[in-house]
């Protein structure tokens, strides 16, 4: 087998012994081989990424357009095959995998255009004749750290707006999910990105993550991943005064009100709590009933769960593919039997499942009688787990729902338009749904949290260059 190599000032490298990416619905097939770089490796990146910035930040708008859109172009092309590869790497669904690669598409497409609409202000200055424009200008080299659970659609929201705005990448994506990376970087190779201006290196965050975030030629970090990693990088990046944005775990309430349609409540819960296995940071962990409504909801949903297909992502009909890797399929039992200890009642799922196919396969499990100062509602497992807390009336719904270190998104089931309202004031969380699972959000609008889940400005939609741009402000009197 080939070993795909990083892209370090325009040319293929391989160097080290390659990480073996391998398919979790059936563990005996490697999807490839890539190479696993050391510190040498970023440090040549970085060096070129800096070599290239000065010309590429003088780029045109409209050189910047074409770039971003034929980006978009292919990977809306090839959505159907690189879906495949995606839902064969990390596990999601043909279906899933197919809908992510189409939103990078869609993401390098809306950057292809903010590109050319990136404005400033003109403003008359508080002293006579002066004037002031207020502009944005590129940061300079950005590491860009993502993690395994969307291998394309992050890497997309965060390389498509560096690029955008005229900055110089070094992209190090997830160990476990490096061939969406790969193909993503292969395509903005071929589609003109100049040497040094898109580099990848693949390997352990440890090694390549850390010597990305100790480089002081890295000017910005943009982070997505766990908590943990999170914090390393803050206070690396703080530590060297350099810029950098944190996009991290989620615990995401879903609130069903008495008054909610039970159906339209069951399918918020069962896609935010189980699709794509658990394992996006807004899924809806914790279930927040009330008890009107609470016994016919956990009917409802055991029945819905027992006839979800758990199998090969790559099967027709399967609708929950497995879980990424034996180490989270650890985590996910080890909370399983966690929540059981703790009081909480198992009603359906939990069991690790047998399949044709040699996978990490997981029923997704629901529990009920649970409390919010369990830890299996304090922490997040990123799995197809969920607990249900039963909750008296709204107010305790919405405390209940803020009741968490995390704050990315939250959901609430109602027909009422006063609850519906209140909760949206007054949830505090980065992202509301109304009627709405917690997961799937669109590509034109800003995404992140408040609290554990987010550091720093927003990404995606015209937000996101709060983070790739730094503003001047510019004085001016006319002689
Ligand atoms: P992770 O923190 O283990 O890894 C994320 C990335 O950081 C990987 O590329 C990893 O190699 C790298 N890394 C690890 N150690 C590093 C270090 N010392 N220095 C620099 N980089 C290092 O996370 P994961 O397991 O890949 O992803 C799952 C987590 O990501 C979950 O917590 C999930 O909620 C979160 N996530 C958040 C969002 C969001 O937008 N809020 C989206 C998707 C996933």
């Amino acid at each position: 087998m080939d070993v795909h190599g990083h892209l370090i000032a325009g040319r293929w490298v391989t160097a080290g012994d390659p990480i073996e990416n391998r398919n979790p619905s059936d563990i005996d097939d490697v999807v490839g081989l890539y190479a696993r770089g050391g510190t040498g490796q970023v440090a040549e990146a970085v060096a070129t990424a800096r070599a290239a910035f000065p010309a590429w930040s003088r780029t045109t708008p409209q050189q910047r357009f074409d770039l971003l859109d034929a980006v978009g172009t292919e990977l809306l092309a090839r959505k159907q095959e690189l879906g495949r590869l995606l839902a064969r790497e990390e596990g999601k669904t043909l279906a899933e995998g197919i809908g992510e690669t189409a939103r990078a598409g869609q993401i390098f497409k809306f950057f292809a255009g903010e590109a050319l609409r990136l404005g400033g202000e003109s403003l008359p200055s508080v002293r006579p004749n002066i004037q002031v424009r207020i502009s944005r200008e590129p940061l300079g080299v950005v590491g860009l750290i993502t993690p395994w659970n969307f291998p394309i659609a992050i890497p997309a929201w965060k390389i498509a707006p560096a690029l955008a705005f005229g900055n110089c990448i070094v992209f190090k994506p997830a160990e476990l999910a490096p061939g969406c990376a790969w193909a993503l970087t292969d395509i903005l190779h071929r589609a003109g990105a100049p040497a040094g201006v898109v580099n990848l290196v693949m390997g352990k965050g440890s090694v390549i993550g850390q010597a990305l975030l100790d480089n002081p030629e890295v000017d910005a970090v943009s982070f997505t991943g766990s908590i943990d990693t999170g914090r390393v990088v803050a206070r690396t990046c703080a530590g060297r005064l350099a810029k950098f944005q944190l996009e991290m775990g989620g615990k995401n309430p879903l609130v069903v009100l008495d008054d909610a349609d039970l159906d339209t409540a069951v399918e918020c819960a069962i896609n935010g709590a189980f699709y794509s296995t658990g394992q996006r940071c807004t899924a809806s962990s914790r279930l927040i009933v009330q008890a009107g409504i609470h016994d016919a909801f956990v009917d409802a949903m055991a029945a819905r769960m027992k006839a979800l297909v758990v199998d090969d992502a790559l099967k027709e009909g399967t609708q929950i593919g497995p879980v990424v890797d034996q180490a989270q399929l650890d985590k996910d039992l080890a909370y399983i039997d966690g929540a059981r200890a703790d009081g909480g009642e198992l009603v359906a799922g939990g069991e690790r499942l047998n399949r044709d196919k040699n996978g990490y396969y997981l029923s997704p499990a629901l529990f009920v009688s649970t409390t919010n100062s369990m830890r299996l509602n304090r922490e997040e497992v990123f799995g197809p787990v969920a607990g249900v807390i039963k909750v008296a009336d709204y107010d305790e719904a919405l405390g209940v729902a803020n009741d968490t270190a995390f704050g990315l998104s939250a959901g609430c089931c109602t027909r009422s338009h006063k609850h519906a309202a209140h909760f949206q004031a007054n949830s505090q969380a980065g992202m509301v749904m109304i009627n709405l699972p917690t997961a799937g959000v669109d590509y034109h609008v800003p995404f992140g949290g408040r609290k554990g889940s987010s550091y720093g400005p927003r990404e995606q939609g015209r937000y996101a260059a709060e983070f790739y741009t730094t503003v001047k402000t510019a004085y001016d009197l006319p002689l």
